[in-house]
């Protein structure tokens, strides 16, 4: 009975991480470790926010004309005592059923804006790109949120960026919208992240402020081995640079998948090619300051 109501909850919280309008199927060839895990990782969670279980993390940003890094995205990390390290897939959308997204989504983009001053104080300027949940977005008082940590931090808005999922952005377009214009006004960058992975993101594009768009690890990982990958992508890339959004392929491993996105002039490059996510310490010493006119190890 207990095995039954966990499966049962387990298949739930599947359902809801896979997106809205999904139903969750009872697998009973799952192994009972990885019920035990999510049961883990829900009892735990809620301590984490005040054991300081959480950092961040930041994966450079690199500027494929010139080489240079001068933004990262911020990756949350979770270590915990109990569960060791848990990556944000297993839970984050634990996070968001609970509720405890607010709060967490909060400490992130007031941790990175913390970070970002830093950086300029250092002179290394960086801007910081911040995953932010649809519940964030639904919640409707990102806005202020958001302004409320750049002015505590003393941060300009141009240091800083949000990455948007096409989910966060369906569930309520217009309210979605009206939020990413004001950002957007600000000076704050509106990044769609994951393009490419949903049926409705040529409409997304059309009705959403965007600023940029994050090309989906899928829609790259072939383009130096598949002629039709590499279409779809060019593709993809003519739709954002029409609109003038600029464009970011993640998810790059390989030079010659470099080497194609150089040639179909895409804006940006992610992966572990330049760089995993590090913490801000590694990230220090393996990066020279765009100011200094360094490059990254690439
Ligand atoms: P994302 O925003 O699309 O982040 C990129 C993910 O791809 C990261 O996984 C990064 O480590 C991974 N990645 C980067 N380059 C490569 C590569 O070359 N190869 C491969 N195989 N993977 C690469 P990570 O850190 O595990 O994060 C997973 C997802 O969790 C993120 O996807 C994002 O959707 C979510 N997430 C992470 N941090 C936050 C956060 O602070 N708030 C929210 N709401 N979501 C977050
Ligand atoms: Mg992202
Ligand atoms: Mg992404």
């Amino acid at each position: 009975m207990k095995t039954c109501s966990r499966q049962a909850d387990a298949a739930m919280l599947q359902a809801k991480h896979e997106g809205k309008r999904r139903l969750g199927r009872i697998d009973p060839s799952l192994p009972a470790s990885r019920f035990a895990r999510q049961a883990l990782i829900r009892r735990r969670l809620p301590q984490a926010l005040e054991s300081a279980g959480f950092s961040l993390h930041y994966q450079p940003l690199m500027d494929i004309r010139t080489g240079w890094c001068p933004a990262v995205e911020a990756l949350l990390r979770w270590e915990d005592p109990e569960a060791g390290r848990v990556s944000p897939d297993e839970f984050i959308h634990v996070a968001e059923h609970t509720g405890m997204i607010h709060a967490l989504g909060l400490w992130v983009i007031d941790e990175a804006c913390a970070q970002a001053r830093r950086w300029a104080d250092v002179g290394t300027a960086r801007a910081v790109s911040v995953n932010i949940s649809p519940l964030q977005l639904a919640a409707g008082s990102l806005v202020r949120d958001i302004h409320a940590c750049l002015q505590r931090h003393s941060l300009p808005p141009s240091l800083l960026s949000i990455e948007i999922t096409e989910s966060a952005a369906i569930s309520d377009l217009a309210s979605a919208a009206a939020q990413l214009r004001a950002l957007m006004d600000a000076g704050i960058g509106v990044d769609l992240d994951d393009y490419g992975t949903a049926y409705s993101s040529l409409s997304l594009l059309r009705e959403l402020p965007l600023t940029g768009l994050k090309l989906d690890k899928s829609l790259v990982d072939t383009i130096d081995t598949d002629p039709t990958s590499a279409v779809l992508l060019a593709a993809a890339m003519a739709s954002a640079k029409a609109l003038g959004l600029k464009t970011t392929a993640e998810g790059v491993e390989r030079e010659s998948q470099l080497a194609v996105l150089k040639d179909l002039g895409c804006d940006t490059a992610q992966g572990y090619l330049i760089a995993r996510p590090l913490p801000p310490a590694d990230l220090d010493n393996a990066w020279a300051a765009p100011s200094d006119g360094g490059q990254g190890p690439a």
